[in-house]
């Protein structure tokens, strides 16, 4: 396939993304590779913030620091993600903006980019604009408020407003729940042939019987719900974090601080390590990732003070994956350098 064509598919393919309701595809990867865990200032070991979500075949990044192509670069390569949602408009978060978008100028892409982030998203991107000057492939700018949800083949991602010192997005990426499990025997017993009509069941339409049309409820289980991932930036701990992220598999969130600079904590909107474990107990997540660390704390002293108020808590470093898997095949689990394995960069 050219190169034309390929950016035709895929335009069809995204055009075709915005099938609501239950989901009857086979099961998905979705994981999460933590390219920027550091706080506002970069450290040799962490980078400012990125987070990228890769679910089939999306790929989906969340911020973008200074650095991340050159994170991108040393783990899944830089790659032509679909998508960027950008939590806030501080420095740390998007900075790494321009270079990336240079990058994929000289790496001939044709794909479109989309580009999300609170308002004042647009304004920003003319300053970049003057920096990067035109791209040779297509840049859409969505402002997202609360709620304005954005619906993909499968799942969802809907923005929330956090509080930190300005207009911030948490994202909650949620998977529409999926057909319940189908069971062959049901369908043999009232008549049906094992083949095309067993998949015509999966996907919800009637076949006939021996008396009669079969419908799917007859052979199908209860709906299962799908996988969330929550995504805070910035953020003191909030209500609106506390809603988005309940029962969520993972809820990546800011911990910048230790309890002994609470108050500090809450004058720059953000989270100590205590406030966000309290956050994931009450929100009953499986899995707390702590980012977002100052370099001025010690990262085993930070992930004490989180387990002392929620067990699961982890502070993954750059490179470590979350990977998720289906509730029914088990709970999120925190590969180390899970990124820099069987995914080289292709350059
Ligand atoms: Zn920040
Ligand atoms: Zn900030």
């Amino acid at each position: 396939m050219g190169l034309e064509d390929r950016a035709k598919d895929r335009t069809r393919r995204r055009k075709g993304r915005r099938t609501r309701g239950v989901h009857t595809l086979p099961a998905m990867d979705l994981d999460v590779v933590f390219l920027g865990t550091g706080g506002s200032i970069p450290s040799a070991r962490r980078n400012t913030a990125g987070v990228l979500v890769r679910r089939g075949g999306d790929r989906i990044l969340f911020d973008c620091g200074e650095g991340i192509q050159r994170q991108m670069q040393r783990s899944v390569g830089l790659i032509p993600v679909d998508e960027i949602f950008i939590t806030h408009l501080h420095a740390d978060h998007y900075l790494g903006l321009p270079g990336l978008l240079k990058s994929y100028e000289m790496q001939d892409r044709i794909e479109p980019l989309v580009i999300h982030g609170p308002p004042g998203l647009i304004s920003l991107f003319e300053s970049i604009a003057r920096i990067v000057g035109r791209q040779g492939y297509p840049v859409e700018l969505v402002e997202l408020n609360r709620a304005e949800t954005v619906e993909r083949d499968g799942y969802a991602i809907e923005p929330f407003d956090v509080a930190h010192r300005v207009i911030a997005n948490g994202y909650v990426l949620f998977e529409h729940p999926r057909a319940g499990r189908f069971d062959p025997a049901a369908a043999s017993a009232l008549g049906v042939q094992p083949g095309p009509a067993f998949g015509a069941l999966q996907r919800g339409q009637e076949v006939p019987g021996k008396d009669g049309p079969v419908r799917p409820e007859q052979v199908m289980g209860p709906d299962r719900p799908g996988r969330k991932i929550v995504i805070t930036g910035d953020t003191a701990p909030c209500e609106a974090t506390r809603i988005a992220a309940h029962e969520a598999e993972l809820l990546v969130h800011d911990s910048t601080f230790t309890s002994d600079e609470a108050g500090r904590a809450a004058e720059t909107g953000h989270s100590t390590a205590r406030e966000a474990a309290a956050l994931a107990a009450e929100s009953r997540v499986q899995m707390l990732a702590l980012v977002h660390i100052s370099s001025r704390h010690f990262v085993p002293d930070v992930l004490e003070e989180a387990r002392e108020a929620f067990a699961g808590a982890v502070a993954p470093r750059d490179f470590d994956v979350v990977e998720i898997p289906l509730p029914e095949r088990g709970a999120p689990e925190l590969i180390p350098n899970g990124a820099r394995e069987g995914s080289p960069s292709p350059g």
